[in-house]
């Protein structure tokens, strides 16, 4: 049913000789350890699906959305869809339309050899990585395409206040990505908390024919949430980086175990990464569906913050379910 891994070789060779958007910066040769399809065309992928799911009858597909750069958070929505699915197909795209005039679209890490032989291992079916051109024609980043606009209230605040269009861009992307792909299920990290809730409202609200399935952070062993923005930290940012989910844990202990009011407990909260030199953007306590701002105890809730440590802007979140 698969090909074999030559296919991807090949196919990865070509791309480098044509990136155009510095979208591949490694040149190691590459072992793959199973056999694993890479498609960088909307054509190629229909045709490999067409061969391997089509006429397979009625299996699951699952869809692992991703930017690349590929670490263990990555890898448990892998694992959840290995076990959900039938075929698992991983899309890597650094989408352009996400990412605002002065943020770090060119220096995204790019590791595509990497996250192929990372996916290979994980048994991993298909690779979908198009092109800017491929996924958008002429259109990426002007406003000569479709924007899907998600509900104002999910997308004004938190991220969205910092990130303006941000939101936009994830849901035009996911939409595109479901059309092509056509999963049954696509896996998402609770570490994007928002954005989460973003891609749920765009499945049930355009009646696309899949389930969102939500998948647990995976941290460090000192409790930072991984993140392939975490390689941009130095030494020093990379030690002090914890005190974020130390904080959201605090903030939770104090509003659910001591009863300090909940206005009071994330002031106390943004003081404390402050004083250690972050620049917090928000620090906020949600209801965990609608992301409304909370000043009472209310569950399930949703801690949630931004917070730049130098240049780089990291994000984590707490639920409380019960
Ligand atoms: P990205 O490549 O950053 O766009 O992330 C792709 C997917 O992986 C998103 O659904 C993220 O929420 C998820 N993800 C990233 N980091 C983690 C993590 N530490 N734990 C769980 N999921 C994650």
């Amino acid at each position: 049913m698969r090909k074999t891994s030559n296919s991807a070789l090949s196919a990865m060779s070509e791309r480098k000789k044509t990136a155009g958007t510095g979208a591949i910066n490694e040149d190691e040769p590459l072992e793959l350890a199973s056999n694993i399809e890479l498609t960088q065309s909307l054509t190629a992928f229909r045709e490999w699906r067409r061969r391997a799911v089509d006429k397979a009858g009625a299996v699951k597909v699952g869809l692992v959305p991703t930017m690349g750069a590929l670490h263990a958070g990555h890898m448990s929505l892998i694992e959840q869809a290995k076990k959900d699915c039938d075929i698992v197909v991983v899309s890597i795209f650094v989408n352009p339309l996400q990412f605002g005039p002065n943020e770090d679209y060119t220096r995204y890490p790019r590791t595509l050899s990497t996250d192929m032989k990372m996916l290979s291992d994980a048994g991993v079916h298909c690779v979908f990585n198009p092109s800017v051109e491929e996924l958008y024609g002429q259109g990426a980043g002007t406003d000569a395409t479709t924007v899907v606009v998600p509900p104002r209230f999910l997308i004004e605040r938190l991220c969205g206040e910092f990130r303006p269009g941000h939101f936009e861009g994830v849901a035009t992307v996911v939409c595109k990505l479901c059309n092509v792909v056509r999963p049954d299920y696509a896996y998402f990290g609770e570490k994007d908390y928002q954005q989460l809730q973003v891609v749920q409202r765009l499945v049930s609200d355009l009646n696309l024919n899949l389930e969102i399935r939500p998948v647990p952070i995976v941290r460090e062993h000192d409790g930072l949430a991984l993140s392939s923005r975490n390689a941009y930290l130095s030494k020093e940012e990379r030690a002090k980086a914890p005190l974020i989910y130390q904080t959201l844990l605090q903030v939770k202990k104090h509003i659910f175990a001591e009863n300090v009011p909940v206005e009071q407990a994330l002031a106390e909260g943004r003081k404390r990464l402050g004083a250690e030199g972050f620049e917090v953007q928000y620090l906020q306590a949600c209801d965990a569906e609608t992301l409304a701002f909370l000043d009472t105890r209310k569950i399930p809730m949703v801690i949630l913050t931004a917070a730049k440590l130098g240049a780089v802007r990291l994000i984590d979140n707490i639920i409380i379910r019960d």
